[in-house]
């Protein structure tokens, strides 16, 4: 039987909720990834301070350490940033180990009603240079929601403000979170080595086509929402073309499935139950197989400067269906085929 040995992954971008979802969702991406990027826009709880860092920590670490196996995975903190974020807080913050600050533009997703107004406001300012003096990473959702802009316009609307916020800020190490358009991946190949973009699995795979192309498809439906033909062959052309610049944010999102299947359903694809397996399929589909360690394990963790994860996952090569649910969750790609599976 064929079989593939990597890292265990770094999901530097994932969303992990509370409560009984996050019971339910947390230990799918503890099987495989030595580190994640825990997202901070939870709700009814938001994290915005040090006291929610360590609260959010607990949290999570009580649920890995209730798995009846064990695995080497460490959540990676992070708090939202908001207009109201002052640079102590995101001192103290650092102080209790959050890595980056995440921005959510308003308006723009899931829990973003109380997103950052004004990038370029005197306080935030200073917070963002607060960021770079204690080596914080800044986070970016790089879509806009401005009158008369489709949503499919959204990131194209947001790279100037990504272009002023470089300029401004070069020793800033920032992320440009799942990069959605061409146009994208062309301006974060440009900009120095301060910045990156994280891309995740679904995006890979989808187009715009298979979230109202054929039928309205909730489980497809996601922000940013998927282009064109184009915009995602240089998606996968990004990833697997061995550019540090480019590394794995898998964005899972997931919603309880009345959530999605209703008259206005939640944006997000839940990826996290199958990660590893959607990544090596379409890695392989490209005969990249060779560039999914560095991608998935290594530059996501050389950004953040972290050390590589020492352990190891192996996929075999044996095709199986994707379940059609997973507890709650209706799982990306439902029903359809892998050709890989997590040992
Ligand atoms: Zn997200």
């Amino acid at each position: 039987m064929t079989t593939f040995t990597m890292r265990r992954l770094d999901d530097m971008h994932c969303h992990f909720r509370t409560g009984a979802l996050l019971e339910e969702v947390l230990p799918w991406t503890v099987r495989y990834a030595g580190r994640a990027i825990a997202m901070p826009n939870t709700r009814p709880r938001a994290i915005l301070t040090a006291d929610d860092v360590v609260w959010y920590r607990d949290q999570i670490l009580r649920v890995r350490d209730a798995m009846p196996v064990q695995y080497p995975f460490e959540p990676l903190m992070t708090i939202e940033i908001r207009d109201s974020t002052t640079p102590q807080m995101v001192m103290d913050a650092y102080r209790v180990g959050a890595v980056a600050g995440k921005v959510y533009p308003l308006g723009v997703t899931t829990n973003s009603d109380e997103g950052l107004r004004d990038f370029f406001s005197t306080q935030i300012q200073e917070t963002f240079r607060a960021m770079r003096g204690i080596g914080m990473l800044l986070l970016m959702h790089g879509e806009l929601d401005k009158p008369r802009t489709l949503v499919t316009k959204r990131e194209h609307v947001f790279l100037p403000v990504l272009c002023r916020l470089v300029d401004m800020f070069p020793d800033l190490r920032m992320v440009l979170e799942h990069i959605s358009t061409k146009e994208a991946v062309e301006l974060v190949w440009e900009f120095g080595p301060n910045v990156a973009a994280t891309i995740t699995a679904h995006h890979l795979y989808l187009t715009l086509n298979d979230v109202i192309g054929d039928g309205i498809r909730p489980h497809n439906g996601c922000m940013p929402m998927p282009k064109d033909f184009s915009d995602r062959d240089a998606l996968i052309e990004a990833a697997m073309s061995g550019n540090p610049k480019f590394f794995l944010g898998s964005d899972s999102a997931p919603h309880p499935r009345e959530k999605k299947e209703c008259a206005r359903g939640a944006c997000g694809d839940y990826t996290a139950p199958h990660l590893p397996e959607l990544l090596a399929t379409k890695f392989e589909e490209h005969g990249k197989l060779n560039r999914l360690d560095g991608f998935g394990s290594r530059f996501g963790a050389e950004f953040y400067g972290l050390p590589l994860n020492e352990g190891k996952i192996t996929l075999t090569q044996e095709t199986w269906c994707i379940p059609e649910q997973c507890g709650m969750v209706v799982p990306f790609r439902a029903g359809l085929p892998l050709r890989w599976q997590l040992v």
